[in-house]
C-alpha cells in the first residue's frame, strides 16, 4: 500500500501553521490552528476534518510541501468523516471506475490525454493542435476527484493500473514519452499526487498550459492581440501545482491578453462552488458562486477564463446572465489565431 510522505516533525516545529491559518473556508486563530493541526499529524480527530470543504489550496499553502490536505483526505477516509454524503461518494467510484476496455492504439506524437472529457474533442483542432493524436476514455481518467470525497485509497488502487494502460497501449512503454495533459488535475495527480504517495508514473507528463505556450511562440506571426481584459478562475487543481501558475500570465501576454486584478485570483482564488454542491454544501455554493462574479464583474472582465471543465459547466451560465463570456483557454488561444 503506497503511503503518503508526510513528516509529523515538520508539523510539530512549524511557527506559522500557513496550511489553515490560509485557509477561506476555516476562521481559525493561530494557537487553535497549532493545536489542530497537532492533532492531524498524530492522526486524531480534528474539527478540520469537518469543515475542510476539500478546495485542496493547503497543499499551495504549506510552505515545506508536506501535503495537509492529502493528509487530510486520508484521515477523513480512515476516520470515515466523509466530506459528501456517503451513497453519493459510493456512486461516484462504481460510476467512474475504469471499463477494462482500453487496447493498445497506433498514436502519433505529440499526444493529448482528454481525460474522461470526450466532449472535449471539438477543441483539440487548428493550428495549434495539428498533428496530434487524441486519447480519452474511463480507463485512463486520472480519478484524482476522489479527493473531494475522502476516498484516497480509490485513487491508489486505480492510479498504477491506469498509467500502465497508458504507457503499454499507447507508448510503447517507452518512458521518454511525453503526455499532454489537456485536463489539470491529470498533471495534478502525475506530478504532484504520484510522487507524494511513491507511486512510478512511467511516461513525462506535459501541461497543457506549457504545450499551448510552447506552440503560441511557434505560431507568434499569426497571432492578433485579442486586446480582452479577462477573469481566470484557477481550479482546485492548480494549488498542487503552483509551479505552472505562470503559464497562465505568459499565454495571455503573448495574444494580448489582461488578467483581471481580482480579490480572488491566484493564492486567493475561490472554488467555483461545483464540488460544494456536490456536497450537499448548497448555501456556501451560492455564497461563493455570488462572490466570485460580482467579483469578476466589478474588476471589468468581459471574459471569464477556465481551464478546468468542471468548472467551466458549473459558472457559464452565471456568467453569462451577468453578461460576462465563458470560455476555455484552448478556445482563447484559438480566438487569438483567428481560428
Ligand atoms: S502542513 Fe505545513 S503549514 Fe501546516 S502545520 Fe504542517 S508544516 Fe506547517
Ligand atoms: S483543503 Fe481547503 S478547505 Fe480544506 S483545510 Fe485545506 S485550505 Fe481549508
Amino acid at each position: 500500500m503506497e503511503i503518503l510522505n508526510f513528516k509529523p516533525e515538520l508539523c510539530a516545529a512549524c511557527a506559522t501553521v500557513d496550511c489553515l491559518m490560509k485557509c477561506q473556508y476555516i476562521d481559525i486563530d493561530l494557537e487553535h490552528a497549532r493545536e489542530e493541526s497537532l492533532r492531524i499529524s498524530r492522526g486524531e480527530d480534528s474539527e478540520v476534518l469537518r469543515k475542510c470543504v476539500t478546495c485542496y489550496a493547503c497543499e499551495e499553502y504549506c510552505p515545506f510541501g508536506n501535503h495537509p490536505f492529502y493528509r487530510i483526505v486520508d484521515l477523513q477516509e480512515q476516520l470515515d468523516l466523509l466530506p459528501a454524503p456517503r451513497p453519493l461518494a459510493e456512486s461516484q467510484v462504481r460510476m467512474m471506475a475504469p471499463r477494462g476496455t482500453i487496447s493498445k492504439k497506433p498514436v502519433s506524437f505529440p499526444l493529448v490525454d482528454l481525460c474522461a472529457f470526450p466532449m472535449l474533442k471539438g477543441g483539440i483542432r487548428g493550428s495549434l493542435f495539428s498533428g496530434v493524436s487524441v486519447i480519452d476514455g474511463m480507463d485512463i481518467f486520472c480519478n484524482l476527484m476522489f479527493l473531494h470525497f475522502a476516498r484516497s485509497s480509490v485513487i491508489r488502487e486505480r492510479l498504477p493500473q491506469i498509467t500502465k494502460s497508458i504507457s503499454s497501449c499507447y507508448l510503447e512503454e517507452d518512458a521518454t514519452r511525453e503526455v499532454i495533459c489537456y485536463h489539470d488535475e491529470c498533471y495534478g495527480t502525475y506530478t504532484s499526487w504520484a510522487p507524494a504517495y511513491g507511486v512510478d508514473v512511467p511516461f513525462r507528463p506535459v501541461h497543457l498550459f506549457q504545450y499551448l505556450h510552447e506552440r503560441l511562440l511557434h505560431l507568434k506571426d499569426k497571432i492578433k492581440p485579442l486586446n480582452l481584459t479577462v477573469a481566470y478562475q484557477r481550479p482546485c487543481s492548480a494549488r498542487l501545482i503552483p509551479e505552472m501558475e505562470h503559464y497562465v500570465d505568459d499565454i495571455f501576454s503573448l495574444i494580448g491578453v489582461k488578467r483581471a486584478e481580482r480579490r480572488y485570483d491566484r493564492g486567493s482564488a475561490l472554488c467555483c462552488g461545483g464540488v460544494m454542491e456536490a456536497q450537499q454544501r448548497f448555501e456556501l455554493a451560492a455564497e461563493n458562486q455570488e462572490k466570485n462574479i460580482a467579483d469578476m464583474k466589478q474588476c471589468g472582465a468581459t471574459h471569464a477564463v477556465f481551464n478546468c471543465p468542471f468548472c467551466f459547466y458549473t459558472l457559464m451560465g452565471k456568467t453569462m446572465k451577468e453578461g460576462i463570456t465563458p470560455v476555455l483557454m484552448v478556445d482563447l488561444c484559438h480566438m487569438a489565431l483567428g481560428e
